[in-house]
């Protein structure tokens, strides 16, 4: 009886220590990512398998492979050379890593205020381009987000409330 919860308890410490790693390796990977494609060296979007590379960590060694890309279907066979640069810094290139960074980095060119407080979420920033139109950083397909960013400026949550209400 005493061997069996010995056998029991063990497994239960090994199983809670894979899905721990499995959960650990789900959040570092989940998400949408935009980085230079390493075969045309263009900007592309890509979101890696999170399940996947969660369950392989669960069963032992963690395996990660692309499940979206934006230059697919064309390039659905590609090497996935992009994946090692992913591994190596799994949150650099991710979309809520540049809007932050974006955020941090900017002011509000209305009224100057910093938006370093502001959270990628419930707040969305807004941008507004050279033809005054302002908009959200969703309306943007992720590959051309770092491009749009640096041809555009952001625009507070309160003087965009103020502006919409006059307009
Ligand atoms: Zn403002």
């Amino acid at each position: 009886m005493v061997m069996y919860l010995v056998v029991a308890l063990l497994a239960g410490v090994v199983l809670g220590f894979g899905l721990r790693r499995g959960g650990r390796a789900f959040r570092t990977f989940r998400g949408m990512r935009v980085l230079t494609c390493p075969e045309n060296r263009k900007p592309a979007a890509v979101e890696l398998g999170a399940w996947h590379v969660a369950l392989t960590a669960i069963l032992g060694r963690p395996v990660a492979q692309v499940r979206d890309c934006s230059r697919w279907p064309e390039r659905r066979h590609c090497d996935q050379a992009c994946v090692r640069e992913i591994l190596g810094a799994p949150k650099a290139a991710l979309v809520q890593t540049i809007l932050a960074s974006w955020c941090h980095y900017n002011a509000c060119v209305c009224c100057g205020a910093p938006l370093a407080t502001m959270h990628v979420g419930p707040h969305q920033p807004h941008l507004i381009n050279r033809e005054f139109r302002i908009f959200e950083w969703k309306e943007v397909p992720p590959q051309d987000l770092p491009q749009t960013l640096r041809s555009c400026e952001p625009v507070c949550e309160t003087c965009l409330v103020s502006e919409t209400h006059t307009w």
